[in-house]
């Protein structure tokens, strides 16, 4: 890794540098300035490539609004933490392994100091997953081959345009609320332990939400040190399922989209603005409380409308020289009667010709695709990265249900806990303990075992608590 000096230091640079310096010492006071830069880099596929999403093969043909690599690199004395985003509906272990590969060669910047989550559009491109949904999505076809080929060198050059212009810069970070956009997109009766999934509308007397939802908008800015300088990027952060926008077989970045275009417009055109989904593996935008159907539009606007509110909230943060730790668990797969794999199985030779129905088509695929990788551990990596000992950035390896993300965020030595989900890989959906029992979707495609989810936040909760200031 390089050292490079910092240009032409701001006065207030130095005072940030030396109030760290006497906080935190391993700094000599030769320590460079803490410097910040992000790129993106259009990952539009072409027209034919496969699109992810749904439980069949649905090829692009055309495109509603690109979609990025999106990168915010952030450096001090030589070490850096990345953060990458993805327009795209998940990441895999073996393209993030390639993408790490690919900054280490281009960038110089190892490969464990990079965070690549996706935001979990609806309408993006298929990853190969080395499971049955491959032959059903014809991912493996040579435009969904060609896509994945790509991507790496795409998401490392993202990387290397950011490191390219790093300067100083400080990080400030305010919370913003959404209140009434998103929904626990589960639901209980009275008298049953079965959950609803995606009421259209509730009965209120009867009926209940089955957990909660996170009405956080983490708002994450990095401005630069000159006087009245526009910031050079902000990295946002909700909880909600991206499936609202009707693209089609449209490319689209759904509401993130909307979202971060408008905090671009408004707080800064020319800085890089950054969604990363929260623990939202429950969380819907159905609003069955009033039956409306909120758009693609609407919701990016609400969005960025908390963000606009929490701006001038913002409070500044000392920085650290960046951190980052990472720890593989190994989670146990869920096990299946002989009577669960011959019905999976007959499902599955149905549904390329019959409409089954999602639930019914996502527990017969999660089943075959579990009893085949039984020999295989499943080992999900929890990263956690920090700047400053008031803010950090944990990334979880699936969709992964709110209850589990709140618990993270109140038991967190930090002030301020971010969460981006999907991230350096999926292990598909993460239900609660508590969830599991209550069955449907997200649980009967849940790959691993109850009390996996737990498992994943104790391990969070150790990394942070290591990283915080004594
Ligand atoms: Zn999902």
């Amino acid at each position: 890794m390089t050292r490079k000096k910092s240009p032409g230091k701001s006065v207030a640079g130095i005072a940030l540098s030396a109030a760290f310096a006497l906080a935190a010492m391993p700094l000599s006071a030769a320590g460079t300035a803490f410097r910040v830069a992000a790129a993106q880099v259009d990952i539009t596929p072409k027209n034919g490539t496969p699109m992810a999403g749904f439980y069949k093969f649905r090829a692009v043909d055309g495109v509603m609004d690109p979609i990025y690599a999106k990168s915010i690199v952030v450096e001090q004395n030589g070490e850096h933490a990345v953060m990458v985003v993805l327009d795209l509906c998940f990441t895999t272990r073996p393209m993030v392994t390639a993408a790490r590969k690919a900054i280490e060669e281009q960038c110089g910047i190892a490969g464990d100091r990079v965070m690549i989550s996706a935001t979990h559009t609806h309408s993006g491109p298929q990853l190969p997953r080395g499971s049955l949904m491959d032959d059903i999505t014809k991912v493996t076809t040579p435009p969904g081959m060609a896509y994945i080929k790509e991507l790496p060198a795409l998401i490392a050059q993202s990387v290397s345009e950011a490191k390219a212009k790093l300067k100083p810069a400080k990080p400030a970070a305010a919370i913003g609320k959404a209140d009434g956009i998103s929904f626990n997109r589960r639901v209980l009766r009275n008298g049953s332990k079965e959950a609803i999934w995606l009421p259209l509308k509730i009965d209120p007397a009867i009926e209940r939400p089955a957990g909660p939802i996170d009405p956080d908008v983490g708002v994450l800015v990095f401005q630069g040190h000159a006087d009245g300088a526009e910031p050079i990027a902000a990295w946002l952060n909700f909880a909600m399922h991206p499936v609202s926008v009707d693209a089609g077989l449209k490319i689209s970045a759904d509401y993130p989209g909307v979202f971060t275009r408008l905090v671009r417009e408004r707080h800064g055109p020319g800085m890089i603005a950054v969604f990363a989904n929260g623990c939202c593996g429950n969380l819907g935008h159905g609003d069955y409380l009033s039956g409306k159907k909120r758009s693609t539009l609407e919701l990016g606007t609400a969005l960025a409308d908390a963000t606009t509110v929490a701006w001038p909230n913002l409070k500044s943060l000392k920085t650290t020289v960046p951190r980052v730790r990472s720890a593989q668990v190994t989670l146990q797969r869920r096990t299946f009667s002989e009577a669960d794999i011959a019905r999976a199985k007959d499902i599955v030779s149905r549904m390329m010709t019959e409409n089954l129905g999602t639930v019914t088509m996502a527990e017969a695929v999660c089943i075959l695709e579990t009893v085949g990788k039984q020999s295989m551990p499943l080992v999900a990596e929890v990263q956690v990265i920090a700047f400053s000992d008031e803010l950090a950035i944990v990334a979880l390896p699936g969709e992964i249900f709110v209850e589990l993300g709140l618990a993270l965020k109140k038991a967190s030595p930090f002030k301020y806990t971010f969460i981006a989900e999907l991230a350096n890989g999926s292990i598909g959906y993460v239900p609660d303990r508590d969830a599991y029992p209550q069955g449907n979707y997200e649980v009967v495609s849940a790959r691993c075992e109850a009390g996996s989810g737990e498992k994943l936040i104790e391990v969070a909760l150790k990394l942070l608590n290591e990283m915080a200031k004594p």
